[in-house]
């Protein structure tokens, strides 16, 4: 191990369920933090619907190796990328049992990353067997957990920030996505997952809450053209960059 791999840190990016929009948030956050200054590197464990090439603009792209150690994919937004979809065959059912799943992550983590000083970790949502050995075997420095704010959703994340908590590693806190949906037409926030659930779960937790991702049609077709909105400007980058602020706020504590 060199000394540059040790004074890399690893985020989790985690959610007890999943469509939450966890990919969502792991790539806007990697792409605020580079805005920042910050050098950092993006890792795809979501071994169940790795879905970073595409969100970041670098779908069927594979990685390079070098002396077995991989190569990182170079992205437009100055985040190099590693993903489980990168390693299989496009469209390949992605059905692997833990051990295999946890060698494939252990290649990614031990990547050449370059100057990369942080590594944002999009891990599978759950809290399975999987995705504890991934904890335990990388020890992430810090964990994000996304939920939206339905009761269902919050009860799945409190599972998931039981298993960091479990697992002695440091919740930087609850970022609530999907929050309110402003209609492009008449402009009026409405709530279809309600309001003010995720807030009320991480104060009840006495776990740290890093704010709202308004659910807004932009994000999705953004999202789905390969350029996530923390690249640009406007509220959705505006509320990704208040989370990528917490985050820096914390790796600087
Ligand atoms: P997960 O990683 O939790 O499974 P994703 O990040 O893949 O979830 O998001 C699931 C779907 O929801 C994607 O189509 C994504 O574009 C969309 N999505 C995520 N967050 C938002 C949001 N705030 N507003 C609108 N669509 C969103």
């Amino acid at each position: 191990m060199t000394s540059e791999r040790k004074t890399r840190r690893l985020i989790a990016v985690a959610s007890g369920k999943g469509g939450v929009g966890k990919s969502t948030v792991a790539a806007n956050l990697a792409i605020a933090l580079a805005r920042r200054g910050r050098k950092v590197g993006l890792v795809d464990a979501d071994i169940y619907g790795p879905s970073q090439p595409r969100l970041m603009g670098v779908e069927g792209i594979r990685p390079q190796a070098r002396e077995k150690v991989l190569i990182p994919v170079q992205t437009r937004f100055g985040v190099p990328l590693l993903s489980m979809g990168g390693l299989v065959a496009e469209g390949q059912a992605i059905a692997w049992r833990g051990p295999m799943a946890g060698g494939a992550l252990g290649q990614m983590v031990d990547a050449d990353w370059g100057d990369a000083e942080i590594l944002i970790l999009d891990l599978p949502p759950g809290t399975g067997d999987v995705q504890l050995t991934m904890i335990q075997k990388h020890k992430p420095a810090g964990a994000v957990i996304v939920s939206t704010p339905q009761d269902l959703a919050l009860i799945d994340a409190r599972r998931a920030i039981d298993l960091f908590v479990k697992a002695q590693v440091p919740v930087i806190g609850l970022i609530e996505n999907m929050a309110g949906y402003q209609c492009p037409h008449c402009g009026e926030v409405s709530d279809p997952f309600g309001c003010g659930g995720a807030e009320a779960a991480a104060t009840a937790l006495g776990i740290p809450f890093l704010g709202r991702i308004p659910l807004q049609i932009a994000i999705r077709l953004a999202s789905d053209a390969g350029t996530p909105p923390a690249a640009g400007t406007g509220e959705p980058a505006d509320a990704f960059g208040i989370l990528a602020e917490s985050v820096y706020q914390w790796l600087e504590r």
